[in-house]
């Protein structure tokens, strides 16, 4: 078995799907690694790293599997021929997503997003290795955006009180905002609509915001509030916020708009030089005034909604992502053939279009 890298063409996508460090344990379950040259340019991977760990530099798309980080485009998918499979964020709750492209050219697909959140599946789990990176960077960008500092300082000329953050949505990414925002010294509370979550945020020194909203859905997901419990939660959200210096919203729906969680009036009420991150920007926003991709200055609230944080940090995430992208790999490979079993409950919910499927 073939399994091609190829080098990502999306504008800022600087991730790279396999990193040299993967490729010899590949190569021992008996695949070839084929790398696209560039392949690892924009994580600072020469071509040669990849050659020293047993690859050959090529083309990826005539190999039996290609592995990506974001979805293909059209071009892309003019590369794939019938029989040949596809692994990588394939986004599939867009509308616009490529799927029907995918089955009509008859390559079979694998969408690391609909890995079941199971504990056997956590190694192959992309959605929570690159969130780690979005909650950790998130919490970097409202330092940088911030005229306050995070930490408590005591110093000569006097001393400076910590910042107070809030995350709104504590699922993968929100928890490890807390956690750095806390290495920051600011003083952390955490908010979400699964009372679940409470002792995870107390487990990384943050208070627990409690609304009184339980939304707990399928499958370690939150369900969309009705439109009573959306009214409440924005209402009780305006008090509450007002007090804090930083907030950072990671709050989704799967498949649905993120829920809208600071309202414009909630904005107008936080203290000027306050700072909101908005991780939700793919979907809309958390935040009534997030405009997607952009930093904005709203009521002198600094409202920044970055938009891939993941590919800012190109090294580690896409060390991360290797490792899921391996595990999943080897979860289908017999004796270096590729022979997925869709008995198996993770390869059956994470595969979108296969051969027998009709
Ligand atoms: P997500 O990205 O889908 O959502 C982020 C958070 O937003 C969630 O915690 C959600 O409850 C919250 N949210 C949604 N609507 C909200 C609202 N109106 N108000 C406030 N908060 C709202 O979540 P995720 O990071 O993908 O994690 C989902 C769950 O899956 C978590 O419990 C996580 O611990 C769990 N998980 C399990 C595994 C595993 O066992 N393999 C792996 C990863 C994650």
């Amino acid at each position: 078995t073939r399994i091609g890298v190829v080098r990502e063409t999306t504008p800022e996508e600087r991730r790279v799907a396999l990193v040299p460090k993967i490729v010899p344990s590949l190569s021992k379950q008996g695949v070839q690694v084929v790398v696209e040259a560039g392949a690892g340019a924009g994580a600072l991977i020469p071509d040669d790293a990849y050659v020293d760990a047993g690859a050959t530099i090529g083309d990826p798309w005539s190999a039996d599997v290609v592995v990506k980080v974001v979805p293909p485009n059209d071009a892309e998918i003019a590369k794939l021929s019938a029989g040949q499979t596809l692994i990588g964020f394939l986004a599939p709750r867009n509308a616009d997503n490529k799927i029907g492209a995918l089955k009509a050219a008859g390559v079979q697909a694998f969408a690391v997003e609909a890995i079941p959140r199971i504990s056997r599946a956590q190694v192959m789990d992309a959605l929570s290795s690159q969130a780690n990176v979005a909650g950790y960077k998130a919490v970097l960008l409202a330092a940088q955006e911030s005229t306050r500092f995070f930490p408590m300082l005591t110093t000569a000329a006097g001393t400076v009180k910590p910042a107070t953050v809030l995350v709104l949505g504590v699922g993968v990414a929100g928890l490890q905002a807390l956690a750095t925002a806390k290495r920051l010294g600011g003083r952390t509370t955490g908010y979400d609509v699964r009372p679940e979550v409470a002792d995870q945020v107390r487990s990384v020194g943050a208070q627990w915001l409690d609304l009184g909203i339980d939304a707990a859905g399928e499958g370690g997901y939150a369900r969309e509030l009705t439109d009573d419990e959306k009214a409440r939660q924005q209402q009780a959200l305006e008090d509450a916020i007002k007090g804090f210096d930083v907030v950072i919203t990671t709050a989704l729906v799967p498949g649905r708009p993120a829920p809208r969680l600071v309202t414009a009036a909630a904005v107008e009420g936080m203290r000027p030089g306050s700072v909101i991150v908005d991780l939700a920007g793919e979907t809309g926003g958390n935040c009534e005034l997030t405009e997607p991709g952009k930093v904005v200055v709203r009521h002198d609230v600094t409202i920044a909604s970055p938009l891939n944080l993941p590919a800012t940090m190109p090294e580690h995430a896409s060390e991360l992502y290797s490792k899921n992208i391996a595990a999943l790999l080897e979860l289908m490979l017999v004796d270096g053939k590729l022979e997925p079993d869709f008995d198996d409950q993770v390869l059956a919910d994470s595969c979108v279009t296969r051969e027998e499927q009709s």
